[in-house]
């Protein structure tokens, strides 16, 4: 047979605290913690002065009224369902377990609770006591802790992804390097074999010369140590140079320049602002092993100028595409795996825009192509120039 909700009270009360009026009232004075007493109608019958200075009452204001006041709107219906379920089984145990509960002040803001809720006799009526903990600053720490362990894991993302970089990279061009200067030292060779020889030691001291210069430069901007040098550049004019002098180094790419014609000049470091252009476009060229056209866009938005590379290249997926703005994210896919990369290139190009109080984002639709867009203030903010 069922159990009636009464027999399960007279089980309970068997076991239950008994108490007066009056040594209810000492025993609230003496606790640390704060305290409220409710009866089943979930009226608020007493309450300790903890209590009334967390939720900002006095207790003639807070004594009579129903605990409702003491909780945000949107926990009140589901409140005094479980309050009926409480006191037609009262057993002391925490309120919500896994839940997140909330109180609120008199002023209407509200904090992060926890709460225990005891059955208690009083004068032989069965009463409720909630004791409330404010838990804001626990849950700060937790969310202190969490957001301190992300960083960590991120960090230790970007030490095994570095450490990955300088194996595969540097190993790659040391070893390079190893083989062709041994094979100079151990055999004769014809002065044109020798000319190659050096030729490809040479390129690789340069493409290590480069990491170094890059892993530098990226630690300093980080470290905001890197200074800008600036002076009024013609945006159109450094697109057209750089373009000419990239084209020479492909005959699969074509460059297309389709320039604002209002020739906007822009406050910026130019031989930064070159790095970035040049780190785009040569990505633009790497990343379209099958050639294609190269389109460079320019068009002055209100205070902004809007540049834009597009190429017809393998695309980025959009699984990694968040990804490829932090350092040594050299993506590790089948389609680029062959191309050689440290992944230090756009998050310098992402320092230096930012330098330059601008905004970079991508568009890409793998296989098609990658559209990255670059938006620069004309004038920054508190400069003399
Ligand atoms: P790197 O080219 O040295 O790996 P970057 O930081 O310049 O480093 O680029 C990071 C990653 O972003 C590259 O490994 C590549 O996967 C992707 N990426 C950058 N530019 C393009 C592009 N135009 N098309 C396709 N993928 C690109």
């Amino acid at each position: 047979m069922a159990k009636k909700a009464s027999d399960t009270l007279s089980v309970a009360s068997a076991s239950m605290q008994k108490i007066t009026f009056p040594t209810l009232l000492q025993f609230l004075d003496i606790s640390p913690d704060a305290m409220i007493v409710i009866n089943q109608a979930g009226t608020i019958v007493r309450t300790n002065s903890h209590a009334l200075s967390l939720f900002g009452y006095t207790s003639l204001e807070l004594w009579g009224q129903p605990l409702n006041v003491l909780l945000p709107e949107r926990f009140r219906v589901a409140h005094a369902i479980h309050r009926e379920h409480y006191f037609s089984a009262p057993l002391t145990r925490s309120m919500g377990v896994g839940l997140q509960l909330f109180g609120q002040r008199k002023n209407g803001t509200e904090f992060p609770v926890d709460i225990s809720l005891q059955p208690i006799l009083i004068d032989n009526v069965l009463h409720g006591i909630s004791t409330v903990y404010d838990v804001t600053r626990y849950k700060a720490l937790v969310e202190a802790e969490q957001y301190l362990n992300n960083e960590l894991e991120h960090l230790n993302t970007l030490q095994s992804n570095f450490i990955s970089v300088i194996d595969h990279e540097f190993r790659t061009a040391l070893t390079s390097i190893e083989g062709f200067s041994g094979l100079l030292r151990d055999e004769d060779h014809s002065s044109a074999d020798v000319k190659d020889y050096a030729n490809d030691i040479y390129t690789d001291a340069l493409r290590l010369h480069a990491m170094i210069t890059n892993l530098l430069d990226l630690e300093q901007m980080q470290q905001g140590k890197m200074q800008l040098n600036l002076q009024w550049i013609d945006i159109n004019a450094l697109l057209t140079r750089i373009t000419q002098s990239m084209g020479l180094t492909t005959i699969r790419h074509t460059f297309h320049l389709h320039l604002d014609q209002i020739h906007p000049q822009i406050e910026g470091d130019e031989n930064k602002l070159i790095q970035v252009i040049t780190n785009l476009l040569s990505n633009a060229v790497k990343y379209s092993p099958e050639g294609g056209d190269i389109v460079i866009t320019t068009s002055v938005e209100g205070a902004f100028i809007h540049l834009s590379i597009q190429d017809h290249g393998i695309g980025i997926a959009h699984t990694i595409i968040k990804d490829i703005f932090m350092p040594y994210h050299h993506i590790d896919a089948k389609a680029t795996r062959h191309i050689q990369g440290t992944g230090l290139g756009l998050p310098i190009v992402k320092q230096i825009v930012e330098m330059h109080q601008g905004h970079i984002w991508v568009e890409s639709v793998p296989g098609q192509g990658s559209l990255f867009h670059l938006l620069f203030p004309l004038r920054l903010r508190s400069t003399t120039l």
